[in-house]
């Protein structure tokens, strides 16, 4: 008999009849023989609605109490899935954080998870009781609710599973049916990827592919979780996420992807000399600001014995830019930080790229063709990014798709 642990997204569980037929799924895994550990997130639009409420009070809300307030939310999809499957003669018990003692840091609203007990897990199974666990919340050392940043539920359910015991799978149940080769709601001829290694996923994820939350790919890489990623809305096999020898061979771009999260902020004219840079990005760590991509242009202006001046362009979260700004402006007072937000940065993953010449010059010159301008670049082993202006993000997206031959 295997242990699996299935997790439902916002949407597979949005609306009582979902609900119903999430308990059917549930209830035909059994069925078959698989003891079934279930983890949901909460109704879909119910996160935002709960974060809308607290900024309606102000705009920046207290983390304690954010996470107070939206960890709520899985609470009522529990009950109501636990209930569903009751209902269906399936018995079934709900459990949040502090039941199941995920413990986490304090890091209120991007909280990270240090152990969860899964003996409580194992012996409603023995009782053969199906555990409904609350995705996203965690509890701390000094028993706040903390959550683990938008899409943790997915974390949740690859803690579950790593928990559990060696090989049990997670299933992945969300509005798409698998990972696919660009975001099919803005690719339309995107194609559905059958496996697909930890390493690309953690880029496509980290780039902006939300189909899985990036922290629960670094957990299955690191305790070997079997991901499936699937449908609940239709019976078909989705995307395996597993090691990089069983996936398939290297594909130079496995996936596009693009990211609106972020922000470009330029110094103009930073003298340019040691210790700037160190100074700036000290400060930028030391208020837990993550710095994306930097470029500094080369040096204008210098004469014997006088430093030159730079200009220096680096990008951040959104959510970051106001404090970013406040500190820029402290750190360099005098000088002109200029802020944009209407950027989005498209990246291409692969594999295949640590092997192959001209990637990058094929998407610069896929961009161009297409009269898009580049404003920062950033590269790994196995990913390119480009910083391009927001209005073409879906353009790119799609012509470096069609331009690496991953459509249909
Ligand atoms: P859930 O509520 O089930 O957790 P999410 O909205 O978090 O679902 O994630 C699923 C969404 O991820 C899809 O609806 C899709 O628009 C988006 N997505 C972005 N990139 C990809 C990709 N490469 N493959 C599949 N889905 C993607
Ligand atoms: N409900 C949370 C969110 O909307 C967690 C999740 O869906 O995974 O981000
Ligand atoms: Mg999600």
């Amino acid at each position: 008999m295997a242990v699996i642990v299935q997790k439902f997204g916002g949407t597979s569980v949005g609306t009582i009849d979902r609900i119903k037929s999430v308990a059917e799924r549930v209830a035909r895994a059994r069925d078959a023989g698989d003891q079934v550990v279930v983890v949901a997130s909460a109704m879909s639009g119910e996160t935002n609605r709960l974060l809308s409420l607290g900024r309606e009070l102000t705009m920046r809300p207290d983390g304690r109490e954010l996470d107070a307030l939206v960890a709520t939310g899985e609470q009522v999809s529990v009950a109501l899935l636990a209930i569903a499957l009751g209902a269906r003669g399936v018995p079934a018990r709900s459990f949040l954080a502090h039941q199941v003692r995920l413990r986490t840091d304090s890091g209120f609203t991007k909280a990270r998870i240090k152990g969860i007990d899964a003996d409580v897990l194992l012996s409603a199974l023995n009782e053969g009781v199906v555990p409904v666990v609350a995705g996203f919340q965690g509890v701390d050392d000094r028993g706040n609710t903390t959550t683990l940043g938008r899409g943790g539920s997915d974390t949740t359910a690859v803690a579950i599973a790593a928990a559990l015991g060696h090989g049990v799978a997670c299933e992945i149940y969300t509005d798409v049916e698998g990972v696919y080769t660009a975001d099919p709601n803005v690719c339309k001829n995107a194609r559905k990827v059958g496996r697909i290694s930890y390493e690309e996923m953690l880029e496509l994820a980290s780039l902006g592919a939300k189909v899985l939350q990036i922290r629960s790919v670094e957990l299955a890489m690191k305790y070997a979780v079997p991901v499936h990623v699937r449908s609940s809305f239709t019976e078909a096999p989705g995307t395996w996420v597993v090691g990089e020898d069983e996936s398939l061979e290297s594909v130079v771009v496995a996936g596009v992807t693009s990211d609106r999260s972020e922000a470009k902020v330029t110094i103009r004219m930073m003298p340019d000399e040691p210790g700037r840079a160190a100074g700036l990005f000290e400060a930028l760590a030391d208020a837990r600001i993550s710095v994306d991509m930097i470029i500094q242009n080369p040096s204008a202006h210098a004469s014997p014995g006088r430093p030159g001046v730079t200009d220096m362009t680096f990008t951040l979260a959104k959510g970051d830019l106001e404090h970013a700004q406040s500190i820029a402006a402290r750190l360099c007072s005098g000088l002109q930080v200029d802020v944009d937000h209407d950027v989005v940065k498209v990246s291409i993953v692969g594999l295949g790229m640590r092997s192959h010449a001209g990637v990058a010059a094929r998407m610069f010159r896929l961009l161009a063709d297409e009269g898009i301008n580049i404003q920062a670049i950033s590269t790994s082993e196995i990913k390119i990014s480009c910083l391009i202006h927001a209005k073409y993000g879906e353009l790119a997206v799609r012509s470096l798709h069609d331009g690496f031959g991953l459509g249909d």
